[in-house]
């Protein structure tokens, strides 16, 4: 079904370029343009039908979109909002899908021109590789997209970008950005950061003999650094609020295994495999 005449995506790797994909697939916009600094990226992401049209003009990508959607890198996304807002028509809307929200979208709804309203979002989907070489048409089917809200929020504009991403993801859920940063510490950021250590504190033989249940706890610790500096940085207080509470939790087992109390460490684990299984259900 077609909801926008033109949908421009500024940043063509793996998120934008799946959402490209995904909208192109079912018809989510009369056309597609997309905007890259690199000519290479724009031939490959039309090979690949996530856009109709590339340009690396800023002014000719964005004058005529109902929608433009920011996927570059979280540093990247207030600038490029700033500059291209200027650029775009009245009435049209602005939206990203940065890992983080509440820095982003407090400078946004205050910092852009009347006439374009800003909506954060964030697809809860992705994977530790990058590029327009990884997008696929598939890869938010089944998730779910947090889409961002506050008192300051255009509803006509929510609405419009809450019925975009319901029909790309399984479920949106709509939520003020603060809380989006405190749950994705929590499901995204600390795991990330945890990999890493796993990564640094195992070396040698062991390394060598690494299996499934080490490859699967360390999956993520192969995204790129230059992306993940960036959303470590900018949710850092949500981040070190997550890993104090997973300090305590560590702290809690490694006093039940020093002293050797079988049955507490039965209990933590029983706990925490109850909560596991019932992700599954
Ligand atoms: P990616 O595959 O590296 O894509 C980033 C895109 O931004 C590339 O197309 C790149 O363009 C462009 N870009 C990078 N630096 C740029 C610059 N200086 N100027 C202009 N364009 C630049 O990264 P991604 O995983 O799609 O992440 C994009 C956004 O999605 C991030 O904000 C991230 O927080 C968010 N996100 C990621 C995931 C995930 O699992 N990866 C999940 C949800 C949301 P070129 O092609 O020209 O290099």
């Amino acid at each position: 079904m077609r909801m926008f005449q033109q949908i421009t995506i500024v940043g063509l790797g793996l998120i934008g370029g799946s959402l490209g994909m995904a909208m192109k697939q079912r018809r989510l916009a009369k056309r597609v343009v997309g905007l890259s600094r690199s000519e290479a990226t724009l031939r490959q992401a039309k090979r690949r039908r996530a856009i109709d049209v590339g340009t690396t003009n800023a002014t000719d990508a964005v004058r005529d979109a109902d929608l433009v959607v920011l996927a570059t890198p979280v540093d990247l996304i207030v600038p490029y909002a700033k500059r291209l807002a200027r650029l775009m028509r009245p009435g049209s809307l602005l939206t990203d899908v940065g890992s983080v929200k509440a820095p982003l979208v407090r400078a946004l709804e205050r910092g852009l021109p009347n006439q374009v309203a800003f909506i954060g979002a964030h697809p809860l989907a992705g994977s530790e590789q990058r590029g327009i070489g990884a997008a696929s048409a598939s890869l938010f089917e089944g998730s779910s997209c947090i889409v961002t809200a506050t008192s300051r929020t255009d509803r006509r504009a929510l609405r419009a970008v809450s019925r975009l991403w319901s029909s790309v993801v399984r479920r949106v859920v709509v939520m003020p950005p603060e809380r989006h940063d405190r749950c994705v510490a929590a499901i995204s950021h600390l795991p990330h950061a945890l990999a890493f250590c796993l990564m640094e504190a195992t070396d040698g033989a062991a390394l060598e003999l690494a299996a499934r249940s080490f490859l699967d706890a360390t999956r993520v610790a192969a995204s790129d650094p230059e992306l993940w500096d960036d959303i470590f940085l900018s949710n850092r207080s949500a981040l070190l609020a997550a890993m104090k509470r997973f300090d305590g939790r560590w702290r809690v087992l490694r006093a039940h295994l020093s002293r050797s109390d079988r049955a507490a460490l039965r209990r933590l684990m029983s706990h925490a495999q109850a909560k596991r299984q019932a992700l599954d259900n």
